[in-house]
């Protein structure tokens, strides 16, 4: 097998929507399109990845290191031992070199969506989905084919008021979703205790609500509102703090009843492994938000679970920021707690595809080949 080109376009996932932090009135993804010399039932074999959301297209970095280096090496370099197949590890390994360690920055981003389109492709050309590839290569086989998911939603949208917020909770619920995340900080205190009161009515249980600061919070207000959201109880409390601020992490965790939920901005595995060695966090309450693709990709996440289960973290605490399809297919192969959904945000990259049923906040896998992209007419609209 060889790979042939590698398309990279930047594509706008604009939204009028904002959190504590950013509005999303510019956001951009790569998309990618990996070629080789091969087909699959008399259909070319093409791996198809982007870069998960809330970072932008990374196309500068892709043009002019990642994808050249992939080009340019010696196709035999990239396959697996019997030669068969292209092997990710090895890939990976290309991708990065002459990249110093450390200072991870967006490279993890656009590696990320190259992984993506690679695992994509290894997984088509042994006709399997990737979830049950994934399952077969390190969970001895076993595999959920329904995964957690939760709508994450309630961002802060001009002009919206409370019943705006309870109309898309109750959307989210006839979907078929039993839990819901909304944004805080990005108001006063006093209105987000109120906005959270409301989205209370709907979801009925605290268990069925989490929330997310987006990092926004200094310790004070960290604990200010810890303390003022302590009686909900909530699912959980989300990036309350500075992202690679682990001691204020610890300091507002000895202070806070709410489990705590962070990661989705920790882009490596050493950043992982001191975020669990230092931010204080509770391997039996809290949990794990790591976005493989932000995140150097599943070939870099296979090894931060390595990592985690070596620190006394289950899998099962591990829910994936980003809400794409490859999270959900690692989150069945690999045994993961859940991943995140966007029902109708960043679309269409947060779609499922029509043939997958949601219920009580389960969703059912399919057994498309790869990641599945083909059977979700609007992502595979653009990706082809
Ligand atoms: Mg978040």
């Amino acid at each position: 097998m060889k790979i042939t080109n590698i398309r990279e376009e930047t594509v706008s996932i604009a939204s009028p929507i904002r959190n504590a932090v950013i509005d999303f009135s510019s956001m951009t993804v790569s998309t990618i399109a990996l070629e080789t010399d091969q087909t699959v039932d008399g259909k070319p074999l093409i791996g198809y990845g982007f870069t998960s959301n809330g970072r932008y297209g990374q196309g500068g970095i892709l043009r002019e290191r990642i994808i050249p280096r992939l080009l340019n090496a010696d196709p035999e370099t990239l396959l697996s031992d019997d030669g068969h197949n292209l092997d990710p590890f090895r890939c990976w390994d290309v991708m990065m070199t002459n990249e110093k360690p450390g200072g991870h920055g967006e490279r993890s981003v656009a590696v990320g969506a190259i992984d993506m389109a690679i695992w994509d492709l290894v997984a088509k050309f042994e006709k399997q989905p990737l979830y049950r590839l994934l399952a077969d290569r390190y969970r001895d086989g076993q595999c959920d084919t329904a995964v957690n998911v939760y709508a994450a939603g309630g961002y802060y949208y001009p002009g919206a008021d409370h019943s705006t917020l309870q109309d898309e909770i109750r959307k989210y619920l006839d979907m078929g979703f039993n839990a819901v995340k909304m944004k805080i900080g990005g108001a006063s205190l006093a209105e987000d205790l109120s906005r959270i009161e409301a989205a209370l009515q709907v979801v009925g249980d605290g268990k069925n609500l989490a929330v997310d600061a987006n990092a926004r919070f200094d310790i004070a207000t960290a604990i200010e509102y810890g303390e003022a959201i302590a009686g909900y109880g909530l699912r959980w409390y989300e990036e309350p703090v500075g992202v690679l601020d682990f001691a204020a992490l610890a300091e507002l965790k000895a202070a806070c009843a709410t489990p705590i939920a962070t990661g989705e901005n920790i882009f490596s595995f050493d950043d992982s492994r001191n975020l669990v060695r230092y931010g204080g966090l509770d391997a039996s309450t809290d949990y794990l938000q790591m976005d493989p693709v932000l995140s150097y990709g599943l070939v870099e996440y296979l090894r931060t679970l390595d990592m985690l289960a070596d620190s006394g973290w289950s899998p099962r605490r591990c829910v994936p920021h980003g809400g794409h399809q490859f999270g959900l297919q690692m989150a069945a192969g690999l045994g993961l707690m859940g991943n995140e959904a966007y029902p109708e945000v960043f679309e269409p990259f947060g779609r499922f595809a029509p043939e997958m049923t949601l219920r009580d906040g389960l969703v059912c896998l399919t057994d498309a080949p790869g990641i599945g992209y083909e059977t979700i007419p609007e992502i595979y609209e653009i990706l082809k």
